[in-house]
């Protein structure tokens, strides 16, 4: 089977993360904890759950669907939704991430953050916005979360992105071995 790695999110029309308009694909993964991480959801290299406060409603189907008690129960929306609120709907330490919770929820208040992709899909998405990176000298950002920790998937990455004649910048923070990086900025066009 194709090697998958958890991507976060594929943020198209990004202008602040190399020349152009870009594509930057964050992978999930990171060997450093910074305090000031402006992505924290793409630390941890596993799947995990998400709980978006403004769109529940407090309805108790996640509840009801928890095989570990690790929902806590509903309160008003409005009393949970205050921006004061220290309500939190799930209970960390006792979830074991089988997500039957996601399924149940129908308002989309809940999430897995972490989607499984290849190296070919995490491509086809980039290349949609083809025309726009050609005009304005854009591409794909490679982020994270740290790629240096997908070494093989990364490279891979880069690697086809060139051979799609797409741009491609690599956003890393350089902790991993000369080899990795070495291997990496064969197939990078430019590093932030
Ligand atoms: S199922 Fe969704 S909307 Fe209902 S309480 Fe749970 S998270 Fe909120
Ligand atoms: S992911 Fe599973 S264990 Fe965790 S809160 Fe949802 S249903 Fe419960």
């Amino acid at each position: 089977m194709e090697e998958q790695v958890l991507v976060t999110n594929i943020q198209r029309f990004a202008v602040n993360d190399g020349p152009g308009f870009r594509t930057n694909v964050f992978l999930k993964g990171c060997p450093l904890r910074c305090t000031w991480c402006h992505n924290p959801e793409t630390i941890a290299a596993y799947p995990e759950l998400y709980w978006k406060k403004r769109l529940c409603v407090q309805c108790g189907a996640c509840m009801e669907a928890c095989p570990r008690d690790a929902i806590n129960a509903p309160i008003p929306p409005e009393e949970s939704q205050r921006e004061e609120s220290t309500y939190f709907k799930i209970v960390r330490e006792r979830c074991d991430l089988c997500m039957r919770c996601v399924e149940a929820c129908r308002h989309d208040a809940l999430e897995i953050v972490g989607k499984p992709m290849t190296v070919e899909e995490i491509l086809d998405e980039v290349e949609r916005d083809t025309p726009f990176y050609s005009n304005s000298g854009g591409g794909m950002t490679l982020s994270g979360g740290e790629p240096a920790l997908h070494a093989r998937f990364a490279s891979d990455l880069l690697e086809q992105a060139r051979k799609r004649g797409l741009h491609n910048c690599l956003d890393t923070c350089g902790h991993c071995s000369w080899e990795v990086l070495q291997r990496l900025l064969e197939n990078t066009d430019i590093v932030l």
